[in-house]
């Protein structure tokens, strides 16, 4: 598995883009950034986009990807899968003829430059060989991470934004993760703030680590916000967890 990091951030600056991660250029792990980062041919190998949850730094990629399709004029589709609260959402409030098109409609229902996919959490799914589960987490809408197994059977675990939880790293536990891209977004002097808005600390962040029985071959750190990057990453390599390091927009992890 080739995971290309499109953008890793938790907020938007120069270097900095919101989150999108690109699975072996096909399947496409939430949609931050999109557009701004991939040619208009590595635009098109994307088939599917997996959301961890509808808040707009997991999804912007998502109108433009859908226009660049359509002036494109060829017949192609883009299948975006998530939990149902969060396809409820992107129909209502993104794609809903007010704020964007609603391409899902476009050119018509049949051949849809964006199809829905739910996923279920705890259910199953298979996309072109890859096996992808769902699991709910905590944040301030309704979200989920996601561990995804290629056909060699290596796993990446994503956590997408989440505070403190449980479900996900039960799974972890039960099987090795061979990578784990996790969420930590404030500094440990804001953990008032990243609770009451479901985000992690690097204090947190080794609390949710006690928690997996088999700790994942590599922790990438995701979501942090630029302001505080230097803190963030002083108080992580404080925590001596071995193989933990903060990712990189533009970088490549092999898995
Ligand atoms: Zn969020
Ligand atoms: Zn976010």
């Amino acid at each position: 598995m080739k995971i290309k990091v499109l953008g890793c951030s938790g907020a938007e600056f120069p270097g900095h883009n919101p989150p999108g991660f690109l699975i072996d250029g096909k399947i496409l792990l939430d949609a931050g950034t999109i557009g701004s980062y991939l040619s208009e041919d590595a635009q098109w190998k994307i088939r599917h986009i997996l959301i961890s949850h509808a808040h707009l730094d997991h999804i912007k990629g998502i109108p433009f990807l859908a226009d660049n399709i359509i002036i494109k004029n060829k017949k192609h589709n883009v299948t975006v899968m998530g939990i149902a609260p969060v396809l409820k959402t992107l129909k209502n409030s993104l794609l809903n003829n007010k704020i964007w098109p609603d391409f899902t409609m476009i050119p018509n229902v049949e051949k849809a430059v964006i199809k829905f996919l739910e996923v279920k959490p705890g259910r199953q799914i298979e996309i072109n060989g890859y096996k992808i589960m769902a699991y709910r987490v905590n944040h301030s809408v309704p979200a989920t991470g996601y561990i995804i197994q290629d056909k060699r059977g290596k796993r990446l675990l994503y956590t997408g934004d989440t505070g403190p939880t449980h479900a996900i790293w039960k799974e972890a536990g039960r099987a090795k993760v061979d990578r784990a891209i996790i969420e930590v977004s404030f500094p440990n002097k804001m953990e008032a703030l990243a609770v009451a808005t479901g985000h992690l600390t690097p204090r947190l962040l080794k609390k949710e680590l006690d928690k997996i029985k088999i700790l994942p071959d590599k922790i990438l750190i995701t979501h942090p916000k630029p302001q505080h990057l230097k803190t963030i990453r002083s108080e992580i390599k404080k925590l001596g967890i071995l193989n933990v390091r903060i990712l990189k927009d533009g970088e490549v992890i092999t898995v």
